[in-house]
């Protein structure tokens, strides 16, 4: 495997020269170092001692873990022969220590704890049973096969994050497969990606629930092809009761008119869900990222404006595509800016969404709205 050196945050790392990512004999996507920068200030931010990069790859995850936040003990695992090679290379280039090699697993004992690993994740996560302060599962489409065993591998009201990069299934491009992995009907259209989110979230919430645990969405996202949550696990069957009534379901139509109501069953055909229906933020949490990006040296260049149109966006179910409104009404789209100061004119909040850029979040009601769009 012929390889380069890249450099990401404090990190340098040895990737393979590959033509296209996907041919790599072990991964790496630049384009992921947003989501990697967002990982690294949520574990600064946080504080966790032990952290698990269960899906490590090159090691360019976890190794900024420990190199960029004040985590102690950080561990990293891949199941692929050549990935846990790399991975050693890539911590001894960076982390200063001797690494001690026991079978399929090396310890480093410097200035942190490293312990690389080679093997299923499931395994490693089901052996640490309530182990890790904050564990990553970054895996290649869904990480629904990981979710019991991270559950259970983290400890009380520790934190799991999640990257979910089979967008095409939750969107409902392949609704089956949604139906099969996610347990959810998915919905297409201009909603399609914050349903998907919340379905994300929605799964997790039922998987951890039978553990008695809730989930505090610190926060959640989608950004180019992927889904990424930081969920706090909250220790007691209450918490739990108190996700699941967070539960429910979605209707749309092809005019942008949504509805969405909380319940454990659908009230009437045509749902989407079950979905999450509560915060997809921590303001708090949000704040304390940006606070902690300004003196950190981030990767990607977007990563701040990012998280700040994140931290301004109204945090309530679902939005408005004005071109679709617009459709509806055989109207020109009229600018977002204008739209927004409009609703703001007639005392409602509204903001831009991650989620779109033609797309308002407001508590205005569907009328309003159209009624706006008819008249600026
Ligand atoms: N986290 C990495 C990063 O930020 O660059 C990328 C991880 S890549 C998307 C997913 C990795 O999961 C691959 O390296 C693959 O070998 C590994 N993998 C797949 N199934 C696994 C399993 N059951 N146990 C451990 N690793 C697995």
């Amino acid at each position: 495997m012929k390889l380069v050196e890249v450099k990401e945050g404090l990190a340098r790392i040895l990737v393979p020269k590959a033509e296209r990512i996907y041919d790599a004999p072990v991964f790496y996507n630049p384009i992921m170092s947003l989501n990697r920068d967002i990982s690294v200030l949520a574990v600064k931010v946080l504080g966790p001692k032990g952290v698990l990069d269960a899906l490590s790859a090159t090691g360019i995850r976890g190794i900024r873990y420990a190199l960029e936040t004040p985590a102690e003990e950080v561990w990293l695992n891949d199941i692929n022969e050549e990935a846990y090679g790399l991975m050693k290379k890539n911590v001894g280039l960076n982390i200063g220590g001797e690494l001690y090699e026991e079978g399929d697993r090396s310890y480093l004992w410097g200035e942190k704890i490293v312990v690389i690993n080679r093997g299923d994740a499931n395994r490693l996560m089901a052996e640490n049973f309530r182990y890790f302060d904050f564990l990553d599962l970054d895996p290649f489409g869904s990480p629904v096969e990981f979710l019991d065993t991270a559950l259970r591998s983290v400890r009380r009201n520790g934190v799991l994050a999640v990257t979910a990069t089979d967008t095409g299934v939750l969107c409902g491009a392949y609704r089956n497969a949604c139906l099969r992995k996610y347990l959810a009907e998915p919905i297409r259209g201009p909603l399609c990606h914050e349903a998907g989110l919340r379905i994300l979230i929605g799964t997790i919430v039922r998987y951890a629930a039978k553990y008695d645990l809730g989930v505090g969405v610190l926060l959640a996202y989608h950004r180019d092809h992927y889904f990424r949550v930081f969920l706090r696990l909250e220790s007691g069957a209450k918490k739990a009761d108190r996700s699941v009534s967070q539960l429910g379901y979605l209707w749309a139509d092809k005019s942008g008119r949504f509805e969405y109501r909380r319940g454990f069953l659908p009230d009437k055909p045509g749902a989407s869900g079950p979905l999450w229906l509560g915060p997809l933020k921590d303001e708090s949490f949000v704040e304390k990222l940006i606070e902690s990006a300004k003196d950190h040296p981030l990767a990607h260049k977007k990563t701040l404006p990012f998280i700040q149109l994140i931290s301004e966006e109204l945090d309530v179910p679902f939005h408005y595509d004005t071109h679709t409104l617009a459709r509806a009404c055989s109207l020109t789209p009229p600018k977002l800016d204008v739209i927004i100061q409009r609703l703001k004119d007639l005392g409602y909040s509204a903001t831009k969404t991650h989620f779109s850029p033609t797309s308002v979040k407001t508590d205005a009601p569907f009328r309003v709205v159209a009624e706006v769009m008819k008249n600026v």
